[in-house]
């Protein structure tokens, strides 16, 4: 008989490289990106099209505020947006509701979207609406678009470049710690940073980046992804990562590992070269978002290094999250 060992599906990358790469098709990059391209280019620009489902008790609380959710649902599709590069444009949306989400929860939902539609200039065009009674499950689908040459992949990291990465790292994986109790006394922002992320849309400066992805799954699993598709050491260094500054010191060393591997955080990790540094700091200005060199990318085989001031690599014990 088939035990449910037997049977598991092995982990999302491998089984997703196993069960799907092979159907893929053109601009689907081998599935390995944050989104596809449809081949046509219009005006010298590329869409860009990515798709992200949020399902309650996996990526929000049951009783989330349903505008915060309607927002998480949208900013997590727009940050794959702008790890290609591209501007969000128009987005579908697919709704399964359980039979306690009613007129109640469908008002708030609404004006959460229409907040941010305002926010991020978007528009709905489409969707579909089921019921069950399993757990709410929130699917949208993001169409974007970018200058042909300006569209970001994971797979041009070139060695000697620099690393950077925007915001700070590990918000969302405190405000998770803050909301099931498990850490006390944190700053309210964390919490709101788990249930309303902050994507980077135009942010990083056009024509820099050579490579890009946005951080969904812990940075330092995430780094893997652009390893892996440029054939390079991502080498980080650990005191120079951005941690949130509104935690205390000792709360940083102390939950250092947690907060580089937790997840949710929707920053942008990229990489350019040395000639590029003012740009970035200029763009960073201009958003007024913070951009910070974390490290440099050395020559393959792929792989992702977290060093200590005397360069000497960090064990850790996890790397990231995985839904398998
Ligand atoms: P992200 O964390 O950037 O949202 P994912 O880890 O969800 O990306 O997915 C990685 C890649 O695998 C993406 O290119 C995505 O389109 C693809 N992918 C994930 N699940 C499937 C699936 N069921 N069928 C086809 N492609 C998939
Ligand atoms: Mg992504």
């Amino acid at each position: 008989m088939m035990t449910e060992e037997d049977d598991h599906p092995g982990g999302e990358f491998d089984l997703i490289a196993r069960y799907f790469t092979p159907l893929a098709g053109s601009g689907a990059f081998q599935l390995a990106d944050d989104a596809a391209c449809l081949n046509a280019v219009s005006d010298g620009k590329r869409q860009v099209i990515s798709t992200d489902t949020i399902v309650e008790n996996v990526h929000f609380l049951p009783d989330d505020p349903p505008d915060l959710i309607a927002r998480k649902a949208l900013r997590v599709n727009i940050s794959d947006s702008a790890a290609m590069g591209a501007r969000p444009v128009s987005y579908l949306l697919n709704l399964t509701l359980p039979p306690q989400r009613g007129k109640n929860f469908l008002a708030g939902f609404s004006e959460g979207l229409a907040a941010d539609q305002k926010v991020y200039d978007l528009a709905l065009i489409g969707g579909d609406t089921t019921r069950t009674d399993g757990p709410l499950v929130i699917s949208v689908t993001m169409i974007g678009e970018v200058p042909e040459a300006h569209l970001l992949k994971r797979g041009g990291a070139r060695p000697g470049d620099a690393i950077w990465v925007t915001g700070s790292i590990g918000n969302a994986w405190l405000g998770l710690q803050a909301l099931t109790g498990k850490i006390d006394q944190l700053d309210d922002g964390f919490a709101a940073r788990y249930r309303c992320p902050e994507p980077r849309p135009h942010v990083i400066p056009p024509g820099v980046a050579t490579s890009c992805l946005d951080i969904s799954d812990g940075l330092i699993q995430d780094a893997g992804h652009i390893a892996m598709q440029s054939q390079v050491v991502m080498a980080l260094n650990a005191a120079d990562i951005p941690l949130p500054e509104k935690l205390p010191p000792a709360l940083q060393q102390k939950y250092f590992e947690a907060l580089v591997t937790g997840g949710d955080d929707y920053e942008l990790l990229f990489t350019a070269p040395e000639t590029a540094t003012a740009t970035i700091f200029e763009a960073s200005q201009r958003a007024a978002v913070r951009i910070t060199r974390i490290g440099t990318v050395k020559p393959g085989p792929a792989a992702t290094q977290l060093l200590d001031e005397t360069g000497a690599p960090y064990q850790l014990t996890r790397r990231g999250w995985q839904h398998f």
